[in-house]
């Protein structure tokens, strides 16, 4: 049907290329206009999530990772899973920057079958709801925690339980219904859960229980994940990944080959999805009066920005000659790339449509193409000075180069020489990031900021520290 409309549209005059030919459609369903979802949940802080992770980095599947994040419990309070955690956060905090979500799985992973009122009114304390949540906070670079998961799949059923994870700002809460009698195998949810703190999922790829000869229905998990991609729905799967076999021919891996790398599924954690559903129907979309561009729109919510920082997709008619800015920030063209993030910019062409992706709270405009200013060439070597948050003074050096509006480089401080993941720079706008590695770990550093002439102002951040003010200037 999606084929068909194209078709239909491709067989209209083309509009003038004035500014009346740019006309906003709509918002999209999905990030980037994607036909389906697929989203990933695994459960525990076992030594198995890293293998886990690394599979899924293999085919580029991105999951929400419920940990227990307590490290050393008392030995009655131990659940299997927790002395893990050392071991696992710098895997994790890695995993964030590859676009992945860390959610809470509680602290201690209280555990009761069948549950019952009095048990969760005393194992939901603030101790295990908000405190897994500041651990995380802590641990990770992380700026919210958006997802909860129910040990055991306990508690989940109960309104005052579900107050009580809502209220420690959690938008999302995965369920995991009835293990016992394999109820935890197919929920059968194929789009969002209307019951956001009591969130169904599709399946449940695993063993299914903690017996490894438990068979894995491998023809119904795939038939399962056919049917939701056919019908442009949300396929949400669940895994422990103790529960697994790993391997290029075990289950888990053959079905993760079977569903990514698909052009027209966005593939994301459950957390952003929720929230993205948030932030797209709270977001309003209003032409303005277009002043000196084509065309001009004002995009606005009353979300919190540091929570609700993700893009949404707005779907345009525009001619091919314009180019759109997102507070006055030429938007990049993205190709053929998979849609595996949720908060980055971007615009893609696909006929007259043309898909702007944005985090909301922006003006959009349209202007001519090759109206943009190019990116200031910062070419050259660049000292930077900061302070940090103990007031010890620091120094580092960029070696920058600028091809296009992408950026690229390096930068050498005392801890080393890293190079530039991402940069981009948009008239006097630069943003980069470089991931800093040392004794096993990975953190993702941030910088943004301005170029007047021969001195850049950036802002600076890292591991949920807070934002440092960083001046360079060029080396003469
Ligand atoms: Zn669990």
């Amino acid at each position: 049907m999606h084929r068909m409309l194209l078709g239909l549209i491709c067989l209209l005059p083309l509009a003038a290329a004035d500014g009346s030919s740019i006309r906003f459609l709509g918002k999209t369903k999905y990030l980037n206009n994607a036909h389906a979802v697929v989203t990933h949940t695994i459960d525990d802080s076992t030594k198995y999530v890293i293998q886990c992770i690394d599979t899924m980095d293999k085919y580029g599947i991105k999951a929400t990772i419920f940990v227990s994040t307590e490290e050393d419990p008392a030995p009655e309070d131990r659940f299997f899973t927790q002395l893990q955690m050392r071991e696992l956060w710098p895997r994790l905090r890695q995993a964030i920057s590859n676009g992945h979500e860390i959610g809470s799985h509680s602290r201690q992973h209280p555990c009761k079958k069948p549950d019952n009122e009095s048990f969760c009114s005393a194992a939901y304390t603030d101790y295990e709801i908000a405190g897994s949540r500041d651990d995380i906070l802590k641990m990770t670079n992380q700026p919210y925690v958006w997802s909860w998961c129910y040990p055991c799949g306990n508690c989940a059923n109960h309104d005052f339980i579900q107050k009580r994870i809502a209220a420690a700002g959690y938008i999302v809460a995965r369920n995991y219904p009835n293990e016992a009698t394999n109820g935890h195998m197919r929920p059968g949810v194929q789009t969002w859960d209307p019951n956001t703190m009591n969130a169904g999922y599709t399946q449940a790829v695993q063993h299914k229980g903690t017996a490894k000869n438990d068979t894995v229905d491998s023809a119904g998990n795939d038939a399962t994940f056919d049917e939701v991609y056919r019908n442009g729905g949300i396929y949400n799967f669940m895994s422990h990944p103790q529960w697994l076999d790993y391997g290029p021919s075990e289950f888990y891996e053959r079905h993760l080959a079977r569903i990514s790398g698909k052009k027209d599924v966005w593939y994301v954690p459950m957390g952003p999805l929720y929230a993205f559903r948030t932030l797209s129907e709270r977001t309003t979309v209003r032409a303005m009066d277009s002043g000196r561009a084509r065309a001009r729109f004002e995009v606005s919510n009353d979300l919190d920005p540091k929570i609700y920082n993700g893009s949404i997709t707005l779907d345009f008619v525009a001619p091919a000659d314009v180019e759109v800015l997102s507070g006055g920030s030429k938007l990049p063209a993205q190709g053929d790339a998979l849609t595996d993030r949720w908060n980055t910019e971007y615009v893609r062409r696909e006929g007259e449509h043309l898909y702007v992706t944005v985090r909301p709270k922006t003006t959009i405009e349209f202007v001519p193409a090759g109206s943009v200013p190019p990116g200031t060439d910062v070419t050259g070597n660049w000292t930077a000075a900061y302070t940090t948050e103990n007031g010890l003074k620091r120094q580092s050096t960029f070696a920058l180069k600028v091809e296009g509006d992408r950026l690229t480089g390096t930068i050498t401080s005392e801890r080393g020489r890293a190079p530039i993941t991402e940069g981009r720079i948009a008239g006097k706008d630069i943003a980069f990031t470089v991931v800093r590695k040392g004794n096993g770990d990975e953190v993702a550093v941030e910088y943004k900021g301005r170029v007047e002439g021969e001195v850049m102002k950036l802002s600076m951040q890292f591991g949920g520290h807070e934002v440092l003010e960083v001046t360079a200037k060029r080396v003469p």
